[in-house]
């Protein structure tokens, strides 16, 4: 994944710039940029925050950087904001994108002209690079971006910086959000996470709609391109990976994941001793749980969080859930000879909830009842770059699904198991259950799943658990545009 903010202002602005792009720190374990434009021109950092966090690593650029415009971003993959020459003149840019087409793009950029990309280690093209290149084969940065957004399959949303002004443009299909906030009198900033500037003293103006470009300047903000109709925003914003404290089209995290925890609790028939969430991105569905099922909250272990901070994340699985397992630790009290009631947002592997669940049993559970927040993972984001899997067989689902029924199965029989109503969906389920070692498993529904959201379906994309919101690959639909 990662996050973008940028801001301009009518005073200096590298703190607000420093701590809004920090704010996204949770979207990214990799890289993380920032760029102004100040009394040196343009000027850019750019550290690799996997064993240290972003604030760390930028406090010297802090105080080195000056300027009222600036973009940043945490990055899960290439190393940005870029700064390019071109015929448009000098701009910086940071993106959030996934590029599946990336090869047809690379090839037509070399049919234009004799046109070059950095190659960066693993003999990879840089894909912010692709998407300026995208931009530079038009007039304008303003249809330079109309047409990257049009050209990219799979995702991309965007700042670019001139040395006067921020464009910013969100994803065709809004998978990715992008608002802008404002500081009376003074700022304007734009960002993935709306609450990355409240405490700098911004309030919500306007979020962008599917597809929209806009242009912010320190006086306020212009609409280019208007927003379409189509939407399709990752509803695994609100389940996982979203700040709690931020809002996308107008629904609250946090309150989003209450209402997934009610809904659980009401289709549910076990009476636990006590409910707990997996800390941290169970903890809310879990509270919404225990609310609407009047049975105790409680923390049965609890991480120690202060010498592991999220951004030691190494790439290796194994080291990954080793240190998933040395961040949690017990209370007793609370779990020996108790039933517990477990929710985690989602099952990918499922390895490490195995562990926690041996964990718990090692450490004197009685039972142990896990309810995921989402509907079972059936099929990999081809839209985000997301680093939950490599393949879709590191999914359980499709693990069982193939020894079930073999390597080729269709897109029908793959329904039939997304169906909670199914015997296929009921059998897949209780297999795993039995190899991960759970007294009793339960997922949310998709609908349910879709209601606790409140958005209607077809503006959002549920492709991980249905296959519905491929637009830009979908021949047959209608029904959403
Ligand atoms: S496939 Fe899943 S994770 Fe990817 S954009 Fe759609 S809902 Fe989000």
């Amino acid at each position: 994944m990662g996050g973008i903010f940028g801001v301009v202002s009518k005073k200096e602005c590298v703190l607000d710039l420093f701590f809004g792009t920090d704010y996204h720190s949770h979207l990214g374990t990799r890289r993380a940029g920032m760029a102004m434009y100040g009394d040196r021109g343009f000027d850019r950092a750019i550290h690799n925050i996997q064993n240290s966090p972003f604030r760390t690593k930028f406090e010297r650029d802090v105080s080195e950087f000056n300027g009222r415009i600036g973009i940043g971003c945490i990055s899960d993959y290439e190393p940005q904001p870029l700064l390019i020459q071109s015929h448009l003149g000098s701009y910086a840019i940071t993106t959030v994108c996934k590029i599946n087409n990336i090869e047809e793009l690379v090839n037509e950029a070399y049919n234009v002209g004799r046109t070059q990309f950095l190659e960066m280690s693993g003999s990879n093209i840089n894909p912010t690079e692709l998407v300026a290149s995208l931009i530079n084969q038009k007039d304008t940065i303003e249809e330079g971006i109309e047409y990257a957004l049009e050209r990219v399959d799979g995702s991309l949303t965007l700042l670019v910086m001139t040395d006067k002004g921020i464009y910013a443009g969100r994803d065709l299909y809004g998978r990715t959000p992008l608002i802008i906030g404002k500081k009376e009198e003074e700022a304007y900033c734009v960002a993935f996470e709306s609450f990355s500037y409240l405490n700098l003293g911004y309030h919500d103006v306007k979020e962008l709609g599917p597809g929209e470009i806009v242009y912010i300047t320190e006086e306020g903000y212009e609409i280019l391109r208007p927003a379409r109709d189509t939407m399709k925003i990752c509803t695994f914003l609100w389940i996982y990976y979203g700040y709690p404290t931020s809002t996308y089209e107008g629904i609250n995290v946090e309150d989003m994941r209450y209402r997934c925890g009610e809904a659980l609790a009401r289709r549910d028939c076990v009476s636990p001793d006590i409910v707990a969430g997996v800390p941290d991105s169970g903890t809310a569905h879990a509270i919404g749980y225990a609310n609407e099922s009047g049975i105790p909250f409680a923390r049965p272990f609890i991480k120690y969080t202060p010498t592991w901070p999220r951004s030691f994340m190494p790439t290796d699985q194994s080291q990954r859930n080793l240190i998933a397992k040395m961040k949690l630790i017990p209370v007793d009290k609370l779990i020996r000879g108790k039933s517990l009631l477990l929710i985690d947002d989602s099952i990918v592997r499922g390895t490490q909830l195995r562990e926690t669940t041996e964990f718990l049993y090692n450490s004197g559970a009685g039972e142990v009842h896990i309810r995921p927040a989402c509907p079972p993972l059936l099929h990999g984001c081809r839209f985000l770059n997301f680093s939950r899997s490599n393949s879709e067989y590191d999914l359980i689902t499709r693990r069982i699904i193939r020894e079930r029924e073999g390597e080729n199965v269709s897109d029908e029989v793959l329904a039939e198991y997304a169906d909670p109503d199914s015997e296929l969906y009921k059998e897949m389920i209780e297999e795993i259950r039995k190899q991960l070692n759970f007294t009793s498993l339960r997922f949310h529904r998709l609908d349910d799943m879709v209601q606790s959201v409140g958005i209607a379906k077809e503006k959002l994309c549920t492709y991980c658990w249905d296959k519905q919101g491929d637009c830009k690959n979908c021949a047959s639909c209608g029904g959403c545009k």
